[in-house]
């Protein structure tokens, strides 16, 4: 059988059972939808994905983007899968209706996208920028850029780009050089270099439109100091595209994501580089978190996405691989088994789907949390839904990134030699996915953004919140009949955290930051280890509901409490020694001297 990609039966138990996102049609927002809609976009995208992003992912990873005369070309199948992309419309899918959008819920289409992504992630990238960069757009640029540039990009007739990076300010925005200087036309004169930025030039489309982050001149020093620009590719004057002076100063040889070229760009270098201020001057980072913060969730998105086609490449090797003999009654004279009758294999099979199932439902939670968030019925629910969209973000970035690696590893593990060729898929999804703990914020910083700012705002409101809903779901369980150590467990786990976070917000209180934040990483795992143990709760009690009704798949529901068992018996536990090391007055990290290294 070929890839699936995702396994479907998840999918819909996670849009039906889970998290009943056909609800949300009871929204006024999204009232045009039902199940049948939300249906045919997953078929549209998991069609796509499966018929022609995965058959040429191996194509597009040996024969990336070049540089040809300062400008990018493509492969030309890319040009096909593009068009054949945007036909899915999805660009423009969850905006509202006037700006061309569908109205469709971000929970239905972060499971879209993540066909598409196990597809083909650097093929989608350029749709998933261009989401993110028209949008900024939509919400803080003038009646020029809203009518300029914002529909052609939601219609993917120009790709987006976001254009933060430079070569001396990667996880440090504040330390952004590129300037913009005002003229009398109402435009900037914009110069710097950009490096990185993804998308940032080709054939596919007629023009690309960068998202920038630029410094007026006089403005203060600083993260506050910083203002938005769109910068086009070529701009648009009267019925020409005028070229804008944006140069291709040249092209990372990247490990993976082969498909989307990563630029280095140059503004202005003849002077003439012109920029739109986006909203007011200097709320540039402001307007930005937008972009970053939708971004982060595709980077889970893709996290699990990458680990989940690997998945399925794993199990299906390894139900084909014979190797040995089974432990019990071993007979030299019997015919090898498949390698899934040995333990060790199905350990990292669980492993690996406990991951990509718990990571994915973990990303539609907080998609469904953005959806209330932003069109909940009134104040009080999309102010509480925001709170708890904000806290788990940076966990549904990081967890998929850094356990989908470990899930990838297990992919190369089950293949044993083959595995370490490229003759087999496997590594190439390893290379992809590492990109997930370093773009958009690295693991470190999401850690620091976790425990320093999410975790602590509102005075603990956010975490308030996820209490309720964490005692939602254990209830849940409980009522489903599902095995009620793992509803006690998970509460001992939620209000460690809860303590834990309590402690460390004091001490950054009484002014040592340091000895808040010093096990930052360590607490991002801690969270992320009990936000995906509530995800399982959640599903087991979703199936063990649906075994109630006619026709459930009966080995569906055992996998799924396979995991859940899984999870609590191998991961939970683990939060006991993270929250002693997170507390500890270890300074084993602190005192050390680089100069020893
Ligand atoms: C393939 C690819 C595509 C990209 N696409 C884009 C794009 O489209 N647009 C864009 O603007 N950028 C893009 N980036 C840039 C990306 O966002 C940066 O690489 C990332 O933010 C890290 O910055 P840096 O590479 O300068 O690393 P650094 O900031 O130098 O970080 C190096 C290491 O130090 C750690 N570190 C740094 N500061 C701190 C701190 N304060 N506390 C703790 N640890 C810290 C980091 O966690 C990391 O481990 C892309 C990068 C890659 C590789």
């Amino acid at each position: 059988m070929p890839n699936p990609l995702l396994d479907d039966r998840d999918v819909a138990l996670l849009v039906d059972d889970a998290f009943d996102l056909p609800a949300l049609t009871a929204l006024p927002y999204f009232a045009e939808h039902d199940r049948a809609t939300f249906a045919a976009v997953l078929d549209g995208a998991r069609r796509l994905a499966r018929e022609e992003l995965l058959p040429a992912y191996r194509v597009l990873d040996e024969q990336p983007p070049r540089l040809v005369d300062g400008r990018v070309v493509v492969h030309p199948l890319l040009h096909r899968l593009f068009a054949r992309l945007r036909e899915l419309e999805l660009i423009a899918a969850p905006r509202p209706a006037e700006v061309g959008g569908q109205q469709l819920p971000l929970a239905v289409y972060t499971l879209a996208t993540a066909y598409l992504m196990a597809g083909n992630a650097s093929a989608y990238g350029y749709l998933g920028l261009t989401q993110g960069a028209a949008h900024l757009l939509e919400a803080f640029g003038d009646e020029h850029l809203r009518t300029t540039y914002m529909p052609r990009m939601y219609r993917g007739e120009w790709t987006g780009t976001m254009a933060l990076t430079e070569p001396q300010a990667g996880s440090s925005l504040a330390d952004v050089a590129t300037t913009a200087t005002p003229t009398a036309d109402g435009h900037y004169l914009v110069r710097g270099s950009k490096i990185f930025i993804s998308g940032g030039d080709h054939d596919l489309t007629g023009n690309v439109v960068h998202l920038a982050l630029a410094r007026i001149a006089g403005a203060p020093p600083g993260i506050k100091g910083v203002s938005l620009f769109c910068v086009p590719r070529l701009r648009v004057d009267g019925d020409a595209l005028v070229d804008n002076d944006v140069a291709v100063t040249g092209m990372i040889h990247k490990i993976g994501w082969k498909a989307l070229p990563s630029l280095a760009l140059g503004f202005g270098e003849r002077g003439d580089c012109r920029g739109w201020l986006v909203g007011a001057p200097h709320q540039g980072i402001r307007y930005m978190f937008q972009m970053m913060n939708e971004a982060r969730i595709m980077v889970g998105v893709n996290g699990v996405a990458t680990a989940s086609v690997a998945y399925h490449e794993a199990v299906a090797y390894a139900r084909e691989r014979p190797q040995g003999r089974a432990l019990a009654g071993k007979d030299p004279a019997a015919p090898p088994v498949a390698i899934t009758a040995h333990a060790d294999v199905r350990r990292m099979l669980l492993r690996q789907r406990a991951i990509v199932t718990g990571g994915l439902a973990l990303l539609v939670r907080t998609a469904r949390y953005a959806d209330v968030a932003h069109h909940g019925a009134d104040e009080a629910s999309r102010t509480r839904a925001g709170l708890v969209l904000d806290l788990l973000t940076p966990i549904a970035k990081s967890f998929p990134a850094e356990r989908g690696f470990e899930a990838n590893a297990l992919a190369v593990q089950i293949h044993g030699g083959y595995g370490y060729s490229s003759e087999y898929p496997v590594e190439a999804w390893l290379r992809d996915q590492k990109l997930n703990s370093i773009h958009e914020g690295t693991t470190g910083i999401q850690a620091l953004d976790l425990l320093g700012r999410r975790a602590v705002a509102g005075g603990g409101a956010a975490l308030a919140a996820w209490r309720d809903d964490v005692e939602r779901t254990c209830a849940r369980a409980e009522a489903a009949g599902v095995d009620a150590a793992w509803s006690t467990a998970l509460r001992t786990a939620r209000d460690a955290t809860l303590v834990l976070t309590g402690e460390l917000a004091a001490r950054g209180l009484a002014g040592d930051a340091e000895a808040m934040l010093a096990h930052a990483t360590d607490y991002l795992d801690l969270f992320s280890t009990v936000a995906v143990a509530w995800q399982w709760l959640e599903l087991a009690a979703a199936v063990a509901e649906r075994a109630r009704r006619p026709g459930a798949d009966a080995d569906h529901a055992a996998v799924t409490r396979a995991c859940t068992s899984y999870w609590f018996t191998t991961e939970l536990p683990r939060v006991v020694q993270l929250a002693a090391l997170c507390r500890s007055s270890d300074r084993s990290y602190l005192d050390l001297d680089p100069a020893w290294l």
